[in-house]
């Protein structure tokens, strides 16, 4: 079986539990500390941090950016559903934005122009697949209306643009990302003091965290504001400590099974397009393919997986959602739907090897002739 996505754990993970565990400190102390402190260096900012799940790190980054009712953010619909959720929790509305094309199906900026009012607030950017969207456009584009720059770079730790542009990105370190802790998230922010709020909104709002209470530099706490309890813990922080440093070659190995796939895939199955350029700026969170129109995708899919390769697709669009519908009713999209429509993800992590994905292509192949 060859697996969607599988994370690397291995001794190094194992003997981090093990040293947690030993230690008798199982949440937000030193290694959660260090975790932060690392995530930061790799990303060329000063801080970061640490929550228990990327969802977690959007709605307190919406919440530390003041984001709340009455407020509109604008939101890819081909992305996982909590990018738009987080905007729910803070009593937002989300407002759904296209993609510019189906072989670039990232947020079109066109789009944003015509669907921003008077009452937009913020823009979530979402990296699909890992490929970064031009940050820079959008850096200007949302100084140009005031608007807040919010990234869900879910798919794309360690790439250089992401975190550096935005006024909060959210990162995500569930097990089938590019790191994993399991569970968890990080938050990076410009400004400091909205990296301040969302330390305090991620432990009940309480005014001095944990440890600095152990350590007797505090024996009480004052509660100034509805925190919530996001906590990230020791043993967590001790896989993703363990995790980190493999990060950027787990990219770069990535990277290069992208590169195979693109060549081999151009080659043996001409009819299916590969989204985005080889030289797109990347993580290579996903392998994204384009089906031809009027293909039976379940049938290739079912094929694929009986022949021993797991498939999946990213995204039923959000907008299409029973819970969405039923809340946010009429709205279309058209190249969005098309691309959710066609769009499958084929195997890539970095435990594969060349001959995985030359297996994955002939037997792709072979199914998609078949359907
Ligand atoms: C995985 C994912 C999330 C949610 O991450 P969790 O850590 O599971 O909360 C949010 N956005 C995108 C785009 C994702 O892929």
């Amino acid at each position: 079986m060859i697996a969607l996505s599988e994370p690397i754990l291995g001794e190094d993970e194992k003997r981090a539990l093990c040293e947690v565990i030993d230690s008798r400190w199982l949440t937000m102390g030193d290694r959660v500390a260090a975790f932060e402190k690392a995530f930061a260096e790799m990303h060329g900012v000063d801080e970061a941090v640490a929550v228990n799940s990327c969802t977690a790190a959007l709605h307190l980054s919406l919440k530390a950016l003041d984001i709340g009712p009455g407020d509109e953010v604008m939101v890819p619909s081909l992305t996982f559903v909590a990018t738009a959720n987080a905007v729910l929790y803070v009593g937002g509305s989300p407002v759904f934005l296209d993609i510019q094309s189906l072989e670039k199906p990232l947020i079109s900026m066109e789009d944003a122009e015509s669907k921003c009012t008077s009452k937009t607030k913020a823009v979530i950017v979402m990296h699909y697949g890992g490929y970064v969207a031009d940050l820079e456009a959008w850096r200007s584009f949302c100084d140009a209306k005031q608007l807040l720059l919010i990234e869900d770079a879910a798919h794309s730790p360690a790439v250089a643009a992401v975190g550096r542009w935005s006024d909060a990105s959210a990162f995500s370190f569930f097990s089938n990302k590019n790191m994993s802790t399991a569970e968890g998230g990080m938050v990076i922010a410009r400004d400091s003091s909205v990296l301040q709020h969302v330390r305090q909104l991620r432990a009940h709002g309480m005014s001095t965290d944990t440890l600095t209470r152990h350590r007797g530099h505090a024996y009480s706490y004052d509660v100034t504001m509805l925190g919530y309890n996001y906590r990230m813990d020791e043993l967590r922080a001790a896989v993703g400590l363990a995790q980190l440093p493999r990060l950027p070659s787990w990219n770069r190995k990535r990277q290069a099974l992208s590169n195979l796939y693109r060549q081999m895939m151009a080659d043996r199955i001409p009819e299916a397009m590969i989204p985005f350029d080889q030289d797109q700026e990347t993580s290579a969170h996903l392998m994204p393919v384009l089906l031809p129109r009027g293909a039976e995708r379940k049938n290739v899919m079912d094929q694929l997986r009986k022949d021993g390769i797991q498939t999946s697709i990213h995204y039923p669009p959000v907008h299409h959602f029973s819970y969405y519908q039923q809340n946010f009713p009429g709205i279309h999209l058209p190249k969005t739907e098309e691309f959710c429509g066609r769009e499958l993800s084929l195997p890539l992590h970095p435990g594969m090897t060349q001959k995985d994905v030359i297996q994955v292509v002939e037997t792709f192949r072979r199914a998609f002739h078949e359907q």
